[in-house]
């Protein structure tokens, strides 16, 4: 089992070319109303890998609420943990410039800030008879993160760590966190080493095993992925795939990889996947559409 701990939000996406400027109105060509926020791609992306996957979150009361639950309910995801709260889901509202294809996203959390320390203890403990992985990103409330790292120390359960958007955190957490997957922007964020290459990743994930995180992945989008833990530091090139929106990439390879590694499947097979899986989000638009199914993977693998 996978138990995501994340955020759940309804992307409206807006195209246009050029996107306005303050004060400007125009007529866009393209509107979508999608699933989106980290936690419920997390979740989509086990799901999808394969993963019996379940999902500790919050929604409102409102349509876009049923949107999201619909969304998640379609890709097999478990929704008996997401509360409903008074109030608004939480929203990505995105305009994409239609012949860039740059984007500006503004974030309003909503419903996700009504998620709390209590209810995610709940969860976890329900859940850990399953022994499961349990993935967990920083689109929550910060009491959100911190009691996760610390039930899933206390009952032993593997949790893997997507430190995004980047933050400070306080260091109590990192003995809670078996898994640290941030990509570059991250790591430096939180380790002061700014990533340009294996070398400079592998000094930035040491700032994660002298905390006690058992696993450190740095993610390169491109550039590949460096991998660092007990067995020394190897080095998964990226596959060779023609990204058109990298949306999501990172999202899809954590719920890839959580899904592989609750499955049992050795440590460089599961980095197998998951890069390959992250490869191919990367080559279809949007978030939720663009995260591949194990099928499309074990595909993509042969070829
Ligand atoms: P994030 O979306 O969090 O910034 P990355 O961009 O590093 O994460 O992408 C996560 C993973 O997805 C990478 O480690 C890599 O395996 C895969 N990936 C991302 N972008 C590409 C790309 N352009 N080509 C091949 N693989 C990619």
């Amino acid at each position: 089992t996978v138990v995501v701990v994340g955020s759940i939000n309804v992307d409206l996406t807006v195209s246009a070319s050029p996107l306005p400027r303050p004060g400007e109105t125009v007529s866009g060509t393209q509107f979508s109303t999608l699933l989106g926020g980290k936690g419920a791609n997390q979740a989509v992306a086990a799901a999808r890998a394969g993963a019996r996957t379940l999902m500790v979150g919050a929604v409102g009361r409102d349509p876009f609420g049923a949107v999201a639950l619909d969304a998640l309910r379609a890709d097999g995801v478990d929704v008996g943990w997401v509360e409903e709260v008074d109030g608004s889901t939480g929203v990505a509202h995105i305009r994409v410039d239609s012949r860039t294809g740059e984007n500006s996203i503004v974030i309003v959390p909503e419903a996700n800030g009504a998620v709390t320390a209590e209810r995610v203890r709940a969860a976890l403990t329900a859940a850990a008879p399953t022994s499961p992985v349990v993935l967990l990103q920083l689109e929550t409330p910060l009491e959100v993160t911190v009691a996760t790292a610390s039930a899933c120390a206390d009952l032993g359960l593997r949790l893997s760590l997507d430190p995004a958007p980047a933050t400070p955190l306080p260091e109590e957490i990192w003995a809670g966190v078996w898994l640290a997957c941030p990509n570059e922007t991250e790591a430096e964020v939180l380790t002061g080493t700014r990533v340009t290459d294996v070398r400079s990743a592998e000094r930035a994930a040491r700032w994660f095993l002298e905390r006690g995180v058992h696993q450190v992945v740095i993610t390169r989008g491109g550039r590949g992925t460096v991998v660092v833990g007990p067995s020394g530091t190897t080095e998964i090139p990226a596959f060779g795939v023609t990204p058109v929106d990298t949306t999501a990439a990172g999202d899809t390879f954590a719920g890839a990889l959580g899904a592989a590694v609750a499955a049992g499947l050795p440590w460089p097979v599961a980095l197998r996947r998951a890069a390959a899986a992250g490869a191919l989000a990367t080559t279809k638009p949007g978030a939720s559409p663009s995260i591949p199914t194990a099928a499309e993977v074990d595909t993509f693998l042969k070829g």
